[in-house]
């Protein structure tokens, strides 16, 4: 039976190092500030923000979350986004996705400027993370990444598989894997199309899932001994569920991420220490 990789322990962690960070920051006047802008109401988001009021609040950052009508102009957000920008009180600027359609997300979080982007989702912050000098990298795979190095395994030319290759996910966690000098395969909804997700997965030492489907790796074509982080979110009934089989997969994997307790506290915890490093950045 496969070893549970939960994050909490992890996540707890970083943030006791940001509240240390904080509170010394604290003694220059300073009070790292994040700021969540949703445009109009999202019971998706909900969750999401409700955590990260609660951490910043744990850790001793200032948080708020500015709401604006679901009928705001992109211009009118544009001008929102703005004014944070120049705000030197705040640090950290996240825009909740997903937007209402009259709204060109990619366009506003690049209107976010690159020292605040603690999401790691600008271009420039993307960019960097190709040139393997990142400054934040994307939350999530941050997190992920934060999970494997807490194995004390050896990542130095391992096999890894990563199914979904989103932005904000698999992505950037491709090229954080690459920069550990793993190899690495990307597998999306054309390598599920062609029948081929089974193979790969078979070949994964490290198999990571960010794709958002329930029981879409099965148990069965895990290696023995993999490393199984599940990053998906997918209710089933009143229960959270990830994106691999889990008892069967936990029978053949060496470590696997529980969901929900595995990837997900660490999202939150990153978004905190990435404000911190913000606000000590602006220092100078
Ligand atoms: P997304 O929804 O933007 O993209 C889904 C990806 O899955 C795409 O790359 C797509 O090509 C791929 N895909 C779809 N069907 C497939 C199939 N049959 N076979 C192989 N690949 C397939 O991805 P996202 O925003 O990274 O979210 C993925 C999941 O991760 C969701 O469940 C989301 O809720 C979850 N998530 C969790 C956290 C966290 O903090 N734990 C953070 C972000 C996302």
């Amino acid at each position: 039976m496969a070893q549970l990789l939960e994050g909490k322990l992890i996540a707890e962690r970083l943030r006791n190092e940001a509240a240390a960070e904080a509170a010394e920051l604290k003694k220059s006047g300073v009070v790292p500030k994040l700021v969540a802008v949703q445009a109009g109401e999202n019971p998706a988001s909900a969750v999401y923000l409700k955590s990260q009021k609660n951490q910043c609040a744990k850790v001793g950052l200032d948080y708020e979350l500015r709401t604006c009508p679901a009928d705001i102009g992109q211009a009118e957000l544009a001008a929102e986004i703005e004014r944070l920008n120049q705000d030197r009180s705040v640090n950290g600027i996240i825009l909740q996705m997903p937007l209402p359609g009259q709204l060109d997300g990619r366009k506003l979080q690049a209107a976010i400027l690159p020292e605040k982007d603690v999401e790691g989702i600008t271009p420039a912050n993307l960019g960097r993370l190709v040139l393997a000098k990142p400054r934040f990298v994307p939350c999530t795979a941050a997190g992920v990444m934060e999970l494997l190095k807490s194995t004390g395994d050896n990542l130095y030319g391992k096999e890894a598989v990563v199914v979904g290759h989103s932005e904000i996910v698999g992505k950037p966690l491709a090229l954080l894997l690459l920069a550990e000098f793993v190899t690495v395969s990307v597998c999306h909804i054309a390598t599920g199309e062609r029948g081929h997700l089974a193979d790969h997965v078979g070949r994964a030492e490290i198999l990571v899932v960010a794709v958002g489907k329930a029981g879409l790796i099965k148990g069965e074509w895990i290696q023995k001994g993999a490393t199984v982080i599940d990053v998906g979110i997918n209710r089933v009934g009143d229960k959270l569920v990830g994106d691999v089989e889990f008892e069967a997969a936990a029978e053949r994997a060496a470590r696997i991420t529980p969901v929900p307790g595995g990837v997900g506290p660490l999202t939150v915890a990153m978004l905190i220490r990435n404000t911190v490093l913000a606000a000590r950045a602006a220092l100078g």
